[in-house]
């Protein structure tokens, strides 16, 4: 039996990276997944490789239009929505905030914050028509404490962390569950975009001692997908490798 056997999930930024661990990982505990992306080749690729289990869609989530389209080809596809998980999300590059434009600053936060916000918006609906379900919310540790040079992501971050626990407070009633994941550093196309290849010292000092893997952040998607995490909601989910404990460099050398 798998951990999401009949459930049907929709997620967002699914053709690479976390959303694709996750699509993969979701189709191997039973569940049926739609990925939307606005990268077509790659969202097709995994699609392919996972079968009659997983179908992609185009999907900008900046677009409402876009949203209900996914969200009616998910209901058309596999008859009905029960998990909707809102991973797209772009980083934006790192400026000083007196140097940032507010096209750049727009654009993050339509994508990051904005995109959420539709996503739960177009998929309520279906996912009440189907009973409830969960949803998670991708944010960062950018939405727990500040990152210097980036603030539109930060802003956009700490949105998603606001609105998934409005979003908990309404749609209780209807038996849908919301929470946020707060990812530290994760090997993706993202982070080595901006050269970070999970060897700088910064991940040794950290409890873990490593930058994460995308399966780190599945892990945890997948509970709270599932019926496993039934009693959450509304709650933010650190997944660091104890990244906000502290500086470990701070810590006195051994006595023995
Ligand atoms: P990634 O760049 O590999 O994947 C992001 C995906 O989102 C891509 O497939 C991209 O095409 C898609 N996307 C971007 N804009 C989109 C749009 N307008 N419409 C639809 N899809 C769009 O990065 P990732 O690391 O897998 O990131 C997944 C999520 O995790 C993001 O929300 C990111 O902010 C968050 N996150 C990442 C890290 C990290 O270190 N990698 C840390 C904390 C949080």
């Amino acid at each position: 039996m798998g951990r999401l056997d009949g459930r049907v999930a929709l997620i967002s930024g699914g053709a690479r990276g976390q959303g694709a661990t996750e699509a993969r990982r979701f189709v191997a505990e039973g569940a049926k997944v739609v990925i939307g992306d606005v990268l077509v080749d790659e969202g097709e690729a995994v699609a392919h490789e996972l079968g009659d289990d997983c179908v992609f869609v185009t999907l900008d989530v900046t677009s409402e239009a876009n949203w209900q389209e996914a969200v009616n080809e998910t209901v058309e596809a596999y008859g009905g929505l029960t998990v909707l998980v809102n991973n797209a999300g772009i980083l934006g590059g790192f400026n000083p905030l007196v140097r940032t434009p507010l096209d750049d600053f727009m654009r993050v936060v339509t994508i990051n914050l904005a995109g959420t916000f539709l996503g739960m918006k177009t998929a309520v609906p279906a996912m009440r028509e189907s009973g409830g379900g969960a949803i998670v919310n991708i944010s960062s540790t950018a939405g727990m404490w500040g990152v210097p040079f980036g603030a539109a992501y930060t802003a956009s971050k700490f949105g998603v962390r606001g609105i998934t626990k409005t979003a908990a407070l309404e749609f209780g009633r209807y038996g849908i569950r919301v929470n946020s994941v707060h990812p530290g550093g994760v090997l993706t196309p993202m982070t080595a975009e901006v050269g970070d290849d999970g060897n700088s010292d910064y991940y040794r000092r950290i409890p873990a001692g490593r930058i994460g893997t995308p399966d780190d952040i599945s892990n945890v998607v997948l509970f709270l997908a599932s019926d496993e995490s039934a009693y959450c909601t509304g709650a933010e989910f650190l997944v660091d490798g104890g990244m906000q404990a502290g500086d470990i460099a701070l810590l006195p050398p051994p006595r023995s």
